[in-house]
């Protein structure tokens, strides 16, 4: 069973931010910060890599929106827009999902934290167009 399947549903109920016939936003139970938002498509994809061009490109033009709302009605400063895919990035539920996570300051109850390596660029840059 999938809970995200579920929730879209109306099996769980959920709190709706907004729907129409391919996407579905919700507040997020846990409220990371003030009016934490998933945004899903309907169709169960396991993560984004898999969705149709056309249905990413219509989750991705709604969350777009949904954020502004969000920020703006909200009084936020910022939001953070995630997408954890597969669980070594942290996915949790295997239904995709789009973060937004409103940012309000410093105190902010969510801490994400990019520290430095040394790679090789130029190497890097070859594998990644398949050079090597
Ligand atoms: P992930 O870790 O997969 O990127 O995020 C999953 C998110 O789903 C978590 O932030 C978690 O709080 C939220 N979540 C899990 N179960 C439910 C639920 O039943 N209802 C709602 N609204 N959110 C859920
Ligand atoms: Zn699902």
């Amino acid at each position: 069973m999938c809970i995200f399947c579920e929730i879209i549903k109306g099996n769980i109920p959920s709190k709706k931010v907004y729907e129409d016939d391919e996407i579905l936003a919700i507040l997020d139970i846990s409220q990371t910060t003030k009016g934490h938002t998933l945004v899903m498509p309907k169709n169960h994809y396991e993560n984004f890599l898999e969705m149709p061009e056309n249905e990413f490109e219509h989750l991705m033009g709604k969350v777009q929106e949904i954020a502004k709302q969000v920020t703006k009605n909200l009084e936020a400063n910022g939001c953070n827009i995630l997408i954890n895919t597969n669980a070594v990035a942290g996915q949790s539920v295997m239904h995709t999902h789009v973060h937004i996570i409103p940012r309000y300051d410093e105190n902010d109850t969510i801490t994400l934290s990019f520290k430095e390596n040394e790679f090789d660029l130029d190497q890097i840059l070859e594998q990644i167009k398949g050079r090597n």
